[in-house]
């Protein structure tokens, strides 16, 4: 079964490498040097995009920061209105048991006095008479009947202090309950908003996982588009690779054919010494008649055109050479821009580009060899172009535009 399954997983990846490497051939360097293009684009995009995000996120952060600090403060608010509220309550518990204790006190002393006055009732006229017959004389007598009186007076007097002791404590216990409720509800207060501030919390938090998840997910792309570019490189390198190894393959045979003559055309070397005219051999890329420049570096506006033009009456259908041996290493076929156009790899480092060729008249494909004089396509008026020329450039690198050098230095 696993067996199998390698098997497959090879197929399938044999399939895949077949397929990038006929890919490679028929995408051409300019269609993947755009695609690069675009990637970057797209990755600019993105990580504004992620920009953008990382933003929203970091304000977002600083806003659930604030919201913990604010938290934290109501919950020590709270922390310290429970521990007021807990002392209350050992309070109020401390008053209650003083208030039983009182209340006990208060029936105790209500049964001292009350068997004191029963007693005193009891014993009624006798007990007035008796302490009056006992008594040796009416003093005697008074003071006798007052220390009685005044026993059951100092006992009620003890009663009424109890009482109103115990009224005291009462108050405090209320005053006490009262306050407890206050601290309770400014206690309730605190912890519906410290609530509402968690679930704002919460909310953000929320948002802010979600931010990241989305970071990741252009970080993905960029990684992606990176990933792709780093292929499409390596494409372009595989081809520059392949027109190199066949323009030296057919260079040696070209040598080995011809022995050690004429060779000539190959001193190396950029056209940047302005003395030294044609130092690459290049010879003009229509036929002589028309080999004429009407639009040189410059438009005549100033502006940079980049090229040669050779624009001169009756060149639509001339024969467009090459200016020298390479191998083609674009052909394409445009609606805008160059049109039919054609870029040629040559030994010395340079890239020759010919545009806006007659439609249907590319004579060349990729990776074909070229003989200098060959006829690679005919002058047209393809693409963006207004009355048929040939629209001829140097460049030292093949997909790059920047690289364009001034042809004239490199022309007979
Ligand atoms: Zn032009």
């Amino acid at each position: 079964m696993k067996k199998i399954g390698m098997k497959l997983i090879g197929i399938v990846l044999m399939g895949i490498i077949s397929f990038h490497a006929t890919g490679v051939l028929a995408i051409t360097e300019n269609e993947l040097n755009s695609q690069k293009q675009q990637n970057n684009q797209k990755m600019n995009e993105v990580k504004e995009k992620e920009k953008e995000v990382q933003n929203i996120k970091d304000e977002t952060v600083r806003e659930v920061e604030k919201l913990t600090t604010q938290i934290g403060e109501y919950q020590s608010q709270i922390n310290g209105l429970n521990t007021q509220i807990e002392e209350a309550n050992q309070k109020i518990a401390d008053a209650t048991e003083k208030l039983t204790k009182a209340q006990e006190d208060y029936k105790k002393q209500e049964e001292i006095l009350n068997e004191r006055m029963v007693a005193l009732y009891e014993a009624g006229e006798t007990s007035y008479l008796d302490v009056l017959l006992s008594s040796q004389s009416v003093t005697d007598f008074i003071s006798s009947y007052y220390l009685i009186s005044e026993v059951a007076e100092c006992d009620l007097a003890l009663l009424e202090k109890i009482d109103k002791q115990k009224q005291e404590i009462e108050k405090a216990k209320n005053d006490l309950e009262n306050s407890k409720n206050e601290l309770t509800s400014a206690k309730n207060e605190k912890q519906k908003v410290a609530n509402d501030l968690q679930s704002v919390k919460q909310e953000k938090d929320s948002y802010v996982g979600k931010l990241s998840e989305e970071q990741k997910k252009l970080q993905q792309q960029i990684d992606e588009l990176q990933k792709d570019n780093v292929s499409i490189d390596q494409k372009i390198k595989q081809k520059q690779a392949e027109a190199k190894k066949k323009l030296e393959e057919e260079q040696k045979k070209q040598n080995s054919q011809s022995g050690n003559s004429g060779g000539s055309s190959n001193t190396s070397g950029g056209g940047s010494s302005s003395t030294q005219k044609n130092p690459s051999g290049f010879i003009y890329p229509v036929p002589s008649a028309y080999a004429k420049i009407t639009t040189g570096w410059y438009y005549s506006d100033g502006r940079l055109h980049g090229a040669s033009d050779f624009g001169t009456g009756g060149i639509a259908g001339q024969p467009v050479y090459a200016v020298a041996d390479g191998v083609v290493v674009t052909t394409e076929r445009l609606t805008t821009s160059y049109g039919n156009y054609i870029i040629i790899m040559h030994n010395n480092g340079l890239y020759t580009l010919y545009a806006h060729g007659q439609a249907g008249s590319i004579a060349v494909s990729e990776n074909q060899y070229v003989k200098q004089g060959q006829q690679i396509m005919r002058v047209g008026n393809t693409g963006n172009s207004f009355g048929a020329h040939l629209h001829f450039e140097v460049r030292t690198s093949p997909g790059l535009y920047q690289n364009r050098v001034n042809p004239v230095n490199y022309l007979p």
